[in-house]
């Protein structure tokens, strides 16, 4: 089916910036500048500078990320990991894949991490939290940072989908120990092909980021220890530190369309539209998806297909703790599991115009009239 509104458009973003992308593929190969090279560290310094912190180390995607940010934090098998289940797998894969136990809490009215509901979870086997910053809206880091002070319990962020996003000021991925961030291409800031890295201002976890990614070489030629390949490739570090110069711009764009999503949908009662964009509050949201809880939300999704509009269910429809071949222990979640009832991703990218917005709200005013 040839959609109306794509839900994001990959062509349209090459197509808009291709003199630039095909210049530096062409200097990039033609110097053979392919690992751990000076794009890299090029990329790393601007996107260190960007979140607000020390260092940034690239990494072949955001899973690793995470699971190298809690192997160096020293979390393994006997400690507890308490994070959300409404994420996409691959942060609690992270978590069980270092050999801790994954301890999934319940999410707020803003669909991201519940603080009282962490308190709650915290035993003594609690090493670390891992807050989802959820569609571009960072978690209430004040609360998390000051608990986690209290209780002795190390902050990773799972900034995957944050890149930009503030509160208070403070960039997301720049509040915990370390922070890890995803350029899979649907991201805010989308490499071409899987990308990631790992921002702290602790050396001696970038250090040990440094070491774990690259099979743990030393510079002087020795192994640091029994380690990973997890390397960021330098011609996509070459193209993200150019995409990354639009990044502020792009989070313009997609507040825009946040903003006339907003005015055009607010009045319908059988819609929960995330809170608009605001100028100067608390929260600075860079809207990597556009979540909305409808009811009928399977009527809908079907009515908006057929009139042209590509619609997502985040996660296929389940959080983590609801596919049963993970294994995960038993746990209570009404409101992840009410949302998971509820929830549909609008279209949102860069690329979407005005008209476009206008036409996909159309349709969803157009279903609950009839
Ligand atoms: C995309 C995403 C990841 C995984 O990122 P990859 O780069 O694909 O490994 C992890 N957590 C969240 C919340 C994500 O959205």
């Amino acid at each position: 089916m040839e959609w109306k509104v794509r839900f994001i458009d990959y062509p349209a973003q090459f197509r808009k910036m291709e003199r630039e992308i095909m210049d530096t593929v062409r200097t990039v190969l033609s110097r053979g500048d392919l690992m751990l090279r000076q794009q890299l560290k090029d990329f790393e310094a601007h996107l260190a500078a960007f979140v607000g912190t020390r260092y940034a180390v690239g990494t072949s995607n955001c899973t690793d990320a995470l699971q190298l940010s809690l192997r160096a934090a020293g979390i393994g098998p006997g400690d507890e990991v308490i994070t959300v289940s409404h994420t996409f797998v691959a942060t609690v894969a992270a978590i069980h894949h270092v050999g801790a136990t994954p301890v999934l809490v319940d999410v707020g009215t803003d669909h991201n991490m519940e603080i009282g509901a962490v308190e709650a979870a915290i035993t003594r086997q609690t090493k670390a939290v891992v807050p989802v910053h959820l569609n571009g809206r960072l978690c209430d880091m004040a609360r998390l940072m000051q608990l986690g002070g209290e209780r002795g319990i190390t902050v990773i962020e799972d900034s995957a989908q944050a890149l930009g996003a503030s509160f208070d000021d403070k960039k997301g991925g720049s509040f915990g120990l370390a922070g890890c961030f995803s350029f899979y291409p649907a991201k805010l800031l989308g490499a071409f092909g899987d990308a990631g890295a790992v921002v702290t201002s602790n050396e001696e976890m970038a250090q040990k980021i440094r070491l774990l990614r690259d099979h743990g070489r030393t510079p002087d030629g020795d192994i640091a220890g029994w380690s990973f390949n997890c390397r960021l490739d330098n011609l996509q570090a070459a193209l993200l530190d150019l995409k990354l110069g639009r990044v502020p711009e792009w989070i313009g764009r997609r507040r825009q369309i946040a903003g006339l999503y907003h005015k055009y949908l607010s009045d319908l009662t059988e819609l929960r539209l995330p809170p608009p964009p605001v100028e100067g509050g608390v929260y600075f949201d860079v809207f990597q998806n556009y979540e909305v809880e409808a009811r009928d939300r399977d009527a809908l999704v079907t009515f908006l297909r057929e009139n042209g509009v590509e619609i997502l269910i985040p996660w296929g429809g389940r959080a983590v703790h609801q596919f049963k071949r993970l294994g995960l222990r038993k746990c209570n979640l009404p409101a992840t599991e009410e949302i998971l009832r509820r929830a549909l991703l609008l279209p949102m990218h860069t690329e979407l115009s005005d008209p476009q917005v206008e036409y996909v709200a159309e349709v969803i005013r157009t279903f609950y009239r009839e």
